[in-house]
C-alpha cells in the first residue's frame, strides 16, 4: 500500500465542507468541539442507516420533541417508540436505539470506541461516526459512501471493504489534523452529493488528485456489487372487519418485524379463488402494488372483507377496535392498507374464498 498522506490528500475537503455543508437539525455550527448533545448524534446516525437525509429530517425533529433525552426514550413504551418510527423502515433500529438509550441513561456514555461498539445497534461504522461527531475522537467511519470515495481517490482495485483496516489507519491522521467531526461529515457529504455512483466530479474539491477521475475509471471503481437475489411472492393483504373491529397479527417479540402489527396475508397462488358474485359478504379491493425489500419482492393485492360477526382466532391474531388502528405501529406495506381503508375501493373480479380465509385464521 503506497497511498499518499491523508492529511495532504484530503486537505481541500475541510474548507469545502465548511462552505457547502447543509444545515441539518443534528449538526452544530461549531465543528471543533464535542457535540453538546451526543444523544442527538446517536439518534441521527441510527436514523441515517439505510435512510436518505431528506426523509430523516422531519422524523428526527419529531423524535427529539417526543424523546428529548436518552432517559425519556429509555422510559417510553415500546409501542410508542415503534409508532414514532413508523414509516422509516428497518424497525430493528428503533429497538436498538431504545436499548442503547437505556444503557446510556443507566451507565453514562462509554469513554472509548470499544464501549460505543458495545451499545445495541452500533456496528463499527455507527460507533465510529458517533465517536468522531459527538466526541471528536479520531475514529474513521467507513460506510458505503466513504468506501466509494476512498476507492476512487486512491484508485483501489477490487472491493475497498477488503482494505477497511488499512483505510481506517490511513484516515486517522487526517481526522486528527482537520477535525474528526468535520472530516467525518465532509466525507459523508462528498459521498452523498458529488461522489455518487455516477459521480459529479466537476463539483468535487478533490478532482485534481483523484486517481479514478484522472484515470477515467470512475465507472469501474469501485466494482458494482452483485445484487442480492430476491424472492418473488404474490399475496393478498387482507383487512377483515367485523363488529367495529379489525383483525391483525399482534407484534412478534423477535425478528425483523418485531414490534409491528401486521395484517393477515394469504398466499395469492394457493387459496381457492372464487368469482366475487358468489361472496356472501361485501369485499372491496384497490389496485395492488409491488413492495420491495432487500431479499423479497411482494406483489400485494389489498382487500377489505366485512363480516357480520367476529370469529375465534388462532394464536397471535387479535381483534382490534377500528378506532385504535391509528395508534398501532405498522410496517410500510401495512400502513398502505390502513390508509386505503379510508378511500373508496371497488369490487374485485375474484378474491380468496372468505370461508377458506376464516378457516385459515380461526382457531384450530
Ligand atoms: S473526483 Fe469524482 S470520483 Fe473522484 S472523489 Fe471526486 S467525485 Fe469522486
Amino acid at each position: 500500500m503506497s497511498w499518499p498522506s491523508s492529511t495532504d490528500l484530503l486537505a481541500p475537503l475541510a474548507p469545502w465542507f465548511d462552505r457547502v455543508r447543509r444545515d441539518l437539525p443534528w449538526r452544530v455550527a461549531d465543528l471543533d468541539g464535542p457535540h453538546p448533545d451526543p444523544y442527538a448524534v446517536l439518534v441521527s446516525e441510527l436514523m441515517l442507516q439505510q435512510t436518505q437525509v431528506a426523509t430523516v429530517v422531519p422524523y428526527f425533529t419529531r423524535w427529539m420533541e417526543r424523546f428529548p433525552t436518552a432517559l425519556s426514550l429509555a422510559e417510553a413504551r415500546e409501542d410508542t417508540v415503534h409508532k414514532a418510527w413508523e414509516g422509516l423502515g428497518y424497525y430493528r433500529r428503533a429497538r436498538f436505539l431504545k436499548a442503547a438509550a437505556g444503557s446510556v441513561a443507566a451507565e453514562g456514555w462509554p469513554g472509548d470506541l470499544e464501549g460505543l461498539t458495545g451499545l445495541p445497534g452500533l456496528g463499527p461504522y455507527t460507533a465510529a461516526a458517533v465517536g468522531s461527531i459527538a466526541f471528536q475522537w479520531p475514529t474513521p467511519a467507513l460506510d458505503g459512501n466513504a468506501f466509494r470515495v476512498l476507492a476512487r481517490l486512491l484508485l483501489i482495485e477490487g472491493d475497498p471493504k477488503d482494505q477497511a483496516a488499512e483505510l481506517r489507519t490511513w484516515l486517522a491522521p487526517a481526522l486528527q489534523r482537520h477535525g474528526p467531526s468535520r472530516m467525518t461529515q465532509a466525507l459523508m457529504e462528498l459521498g452523498a452529493t458529488a461522489c455518487l455512483p455516477s459521480p459529479a466530479c466537476g463539483r468535487c474539491p478533490l478532482a485534481d488528485r483523484c486517481g479514478a477521475h484522472l484515470a477515467g475509471r470512475t465507472g469501474d471503481i469501485p466494482p458494482v456489487a452483485k445484487r442480492t437475489k430476491q424472492t418473488a411472492v404474490a399475496l393478498w393483504l387482507v383487512a377483515i372487519e367485523a363488529e367495529g373491529h379489525l383483525l391483525l397479527h399482534a407484534p412478534a417479540a423477535k425478528g425483523l418485524l418485531a414490534g409491528l402489527w401486521r395484517w393477515p396475508t394469504v398466499d395469492a397462488t394457493e387459496p381457492p379463488l372464487q368469482p366475487i358474485t358468489h361472496s356472501p359478504w361485501p369485499i372491496t379491493a384497490w389496485p395492488g402494488w409491488t413492495q420491495v425489500y432487500t431479499h423479497r419482492r411482494e406483489a400485494v393485492s389489498p382487500l377489505h372483507l366485512r363480516l357480520e360477526a367476529r370469529f375465534p382466532l388462532s394464536a397471535g391474531l387479535r381483534w382490534v377496535p377500528r378506532g385504535h388502528l391509528s395508534d398501532l405501529p405498522l410496517g410500510r406495506r401495512d400502513q398502505r392498507l390502513r390508509d386505503l381503508l379510508d378511500t373508496p375501493g371497488q369490487v374485485p373480479l375474484e378474491a380468496p374464498d372468505p370461508a377458506a380465509l376464516i378457516q385459515i385464521l380461526s382457531e384450530k
